[in-house]
């Protein structure tokens, strides 16, 4: 039976949600939105969700990676396919050494609102509404730009459609054949401080390669890719106007993206995020800080699946690198003997952020490393599968997060500073980060 998406939820109270200067062109876009066709099919969520499955079951492993923020400037073809070559060369690493297939997961392609923690913003003095996303204003610090802009939710899916449009032919047209992509890993073996380091793993998949075409044809899953669209449902109006009834299942769906999340500010029981997730039948992803709680999971097991299924709900927990070794084991134990079976995915970003002494919000690749460490120690023990990381990178050369080969200091951080929003790892470490993550699955 299918629910109805225009029903009384929306009279839930809604964190973070813009107040839109302008109803009646709030009323205009959504109702363009409304007819528009569809992001994704129904039939590509469920895909997606029997991946996850196997990820729950500890037969595959899950990589959603992409910017804090993606903008509409950053819609351009050298962007999307740095961050996509970045994304398929960690897959491939990580791939060969949990020896199992890795589901690749883009936070892109929608990736264009963020919740914040302070209305506004001040700078030397002047006060402005904190910038929420290009999906409602713009970054630059001046009031005009600041200003809350209903049209940007069409802008947002039209970058989300020109986005995943180049995905989709990225990742299906020959570009990514693992071949290739494994040619970029012997790239930045070769030049890394570091390469050395990671060589012998290089030399083991070019074996294994070799191997592999000596025993025959390959298959054709090494021409092509399959990967998933994701972002934080932030924004209720715009989900919801993506919604649509499945045909075929008369199951409500957010053709939005093939998976989204509700992060660490809207996951209220009684809030209207988690009722609209409840409501739709994609994979849903939910954060769990530092405050939550192993009965605030049972609680959103029991809200957002009920039937206990496989691969529907994975928890993305962000306790910080010096937390989570504390608190993550209660958490797997309490939700293990409830028997529902979630993908724990480790966000090693959203705990480790401080403010540099230049001034720059940043994080320590070391901290990062620390977190997903900590994660595979704690599943290790309590015999539990670690589901997968959720990153924030970017495919460019910025300089956002501090450490890694290249050793970025503080001093170095205001040379290629571009986020929109929080610091991301950059090409090299993010490459660094699954090489070493492949490391631990050696140790
Ligand atoms: C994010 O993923 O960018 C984010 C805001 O995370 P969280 O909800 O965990 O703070
Ligand atoms: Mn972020």
């Amino acid at each position: 039976m299918a629910a109805d998406i225009a029903d009384d939820w929306m009279s839930l109270p809604a964190a973070q949600q813009p107040a839109w200067p302008d109803p009646d062109a709030l009323r205009e876009v959504l109702a363009f939105l409304r007819s528009s066709p569809p992001l994704v099919y129904a039939a590509e969520c469920d895909q997606l969700r029997a991946r996850l499955a196997a990820v729950a079951r500890g037969e595959a492993f899950l990589l959603q990676a992409g910017d804090c923020a993606e903008t509409f400037d950053g819609v351009s073809a050298e962007q999307i396919d740095n961050k996509l070559r970045t994304i398929l060369q960690m897959a491939a690493v990580l791939t060969y050494a949990a020896s199992v297939p890795v589901v690749k997961v883009g936070r892109m392609a929608g990736q264009y609102a963020k919740p914040r923690s302070s209305e506004v913003e001040i700078r030397d003095g002047v006060t402005l509404p904190s910038y929420r996303g290009d999906a409602v204003n713009g970054l630059a610090f001046d009031q005009a730009a600041r200003v809350l802009d209903p049209h940007r939710l069409s802008r947002m899916y039209h970058a989300s459609a020109v986005t995943l449009n180049l995905v989709r032919a990225f990742t299906t047209g020959g570009y990514a054949d693992l071949r290739r992509v494994h040619a970029w890993n012997r790239d930045f073996v070769a030049l890394s401080p570091a390469g050395e380091r990671y060589e012998s793993l290089a030399r083991q998949i070019d074996s294994a390669l070799a191997f592999m075409r000596s025993c025959g044809p390959l298959p054709r899953e090494i021409e092509t890719v399959e990967f998933y669209a994701s972002h934080e449902a932030l924004l209720l109006d715009y989900e919801a106007a993506l919604t649509r009834v499945d045909s075929r299942s008369g199951y409500l769906y957010d053709v939005s993206a093939h998976m989204v999340w509700i992060g660490e500010r809207t996951r209220q029981l009684d809030g209207a995020h988690v009722e609209f997730a409840a409501r739709v039948r994609n994979p849903i992803g939910v954060k769990l800080g530092p405050t939550s709680t192993a009965d605030d999971a049972l609680a959103l097991i029991d809200r957002l699946d009920p039937e206990r299924q496989p691969g529907r709900l994975t928890f993305i927990t962000r306790m910080g690198a010096g937390r989570i070794r504390d608190v993550l084991p209660a958490f797997v134990e309490k939700v293990t003997a409830s028997g529902a079976q979630v993908v724990w995915a480790c966000d090693p970003m959203h705990g480790n952020t401080y403010e540099s002494e230049s001034g720059y919000k940043t994080r320590q690749f070391n901290r990062i490393l620390d977190e997903i460490r900590g994660f595979f120690e704690v599943h290790q023990y309590l015999g539990t599968h670690p589901g997968g990381i959720h990153v924030e990178l970017t495919g460019d050369d910025v300089t956002e997060c501090v450490g890694g080969a290249h050793e970025i200091a503080d001093a170095d951080l205001r040379q290629r500073y571009e986020t929109a929003c929080d610091p991301r790892l950059n090409r090299s470490q993010s490459l660094e980060l699954a090489f070493m993550i492949a490391e631990m699955y050696g140790s």
